[in-house]
């Protein structure tokens, strides 16, 4: 069981007003909140071991060094991957998806086929774009039906063995939807295609097991899961690491270096070209380490409460559609929502003027709103730390919002 009261007091920024109210941060789906020991772990970096990594020999580049290291190995004993090596420090989800896209570039040829989901975020749907039109690859796409679930059978139909590569999400930002990605590796696998799975917006929810996945790829990025923006990380099998080509050129990726050949370092270096975000990085780790600390048992019994007890309460509200699965157990604690004949940013922008912090838009997913020919959705995305009284102000905020627009 969640102390909910002592976990708010982790995260600083909860206890503020917004326009005079108590702010209510509905927007993790955008990015979640920092617990005090992911700001704490930021600023000591700063205050007392700042220094470049991998390169001196001085004490605190050393320390640097160490701490980073750390974190890398904190990943990848919570993604529980084989190797340290196999976890790729990266920007973001952004970045690792177009560091597989980029390295897909010199295996794929014309009329290869790469399979995406209609589910997808931009960032897993562009940098395929661009490889394809880069080597004449085509793209597929997996339907899904009204309720925002992927078909598989109509997955299954899609794969021939002209797959090379199939990417999905774990947990659709749009509507929240849990994908079926152990079907989805499986049938790939069956048919030699590799498959990379993006955690973005699973990583806040759940402890994914990489080797159990038998996943190929699997990307995240910290800020979605406690820690803070601007670094991520690449999971990938070895051996498809060492497949694929080094992304960005430049320093600590090498190992020989003159005008005639450069040879690569070995992983992860390869992929880790110039000074990486340490901080970010060793604050991730400790991200990480506060969220099993939290424990993602308890973070899923409870967040699935907040899901229940939110999507009764915002049914109550007339003339509200919610999109994505009606089972909730085939969902996130995330609540897509319309309220009819208003646009969703209206409810947005008054709401806020409230305390309330929600998403209104595309959600960076347009093929999900043409597909409902909406658009947008009002977003609300929970974390542990939200509450039940903070859904019952959102309720107030939209039906005052609805009396004032309709
Ligand atoms: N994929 C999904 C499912 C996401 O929700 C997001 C962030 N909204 C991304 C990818 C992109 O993540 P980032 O901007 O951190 O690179």
């Amino acid at each position: 069981m969640l102390d909910i009261n002592k976990i708010r007091v982790d995260f600083p920024i909860l206890s503020q007003q917004i326009n005079g109210k108590p702010l209510v941060y509905f927007d993790n789906g955008a990015t979640s909140q920092k617990p005090q020991v992911v700001i704490d772990a930021i600023v000591d970096y700063y205050s007392s071991y700042n220094a470049n990594i991998h390169r001196g020999v001085h004490t605190l580049s050393q320390l640097a060094t160490d701490a980073y290291e750390q974190a890398r190995n904190k990943i990848q004993t919570h993604f529980n991957a084989k190797h340290n090596y196999e976890i790729i420090f990266t920007s973001g989800t952004t970045e690792s998806i177009n560091l597989v896209a980029n390295g897909f570039a010199s295996l794929l040829k014309k009329d290869d086929e790469i399979i995406v989901s209609a589910l997808e975020h931009h960032s897993n749907i562009v940098p395929w774009q661009m490889l394809c039109e880069h080597t004449g690859a085509k793209l597929l796409v997996i339907p899904m039906n009204y309720d925002g679930e992927l078909l598989m059978d109509e997955y299954e139909k899609l794969l021939s063995d002209k797959t090379k590569l199939v990417v999905c999400n774990h947990i659709s930002n749009g509507l929240g939807t849990i994908n079926p990605i152990e079907f989805i590796i499986e049938k790939a696998h069956q048919i030699g295609a590799a498959v990379l799975i993006d955690g973005a917006q699973a990583c806040p929810h759940l402890k994914p097991d990489v080797q159990a996945l038998n996943v190929d790829f699997y990307v995240t990025s910290a800020h979605k899961m406690c820690g803070p923006t601007g670094v991520g990380m690449l999971y990938g099998k070895e051996e498809w690491l060492r497949k694929l080509p080094p992304y960005k050129g430049g320093g600590e990726m090498i190992a020989t270096v003159t005008f005639e050949k450069t040879t690569y370092a070995d992983l992860p270096h390869k992929f880790e070209a110039g000074t990486p975000n340490i901080c970010g990085g060793i604050a991730f780790g400790t991200a990480i380490d506060y969220m099993n600390e939290v424990g993602f048992d308890n973070i899923a019994s409870y967040e699935k409460e907040l899901l229940e007890y939110g999507t009764k309460r915002v049914l109550e509200i007339e003339g509200v559609e919610i999109y994505g699965p009606k089972d909730l157990n085939k969902k996130a604690s995330v609540i897509s929502f319309n309220l009819k004949g208003i646009h969703p940013y209206d409810v947005g922008t008054i709401i806020d003027k409230l305390g309330i912090a929600v998403r209104t838009g595309h959600h960076c997913a347009q093929p999900i709103m043409d597909f409902y020919k909406i658009p947008g959705t009002i977003r609300a995305s929970f974390a542990f730390y939200n509450t039940k009284e903070e859904i019952d102000l959102m309720i107030d905020a939209l039906k005052k919002a609805q009396m004032m627009l309709s």
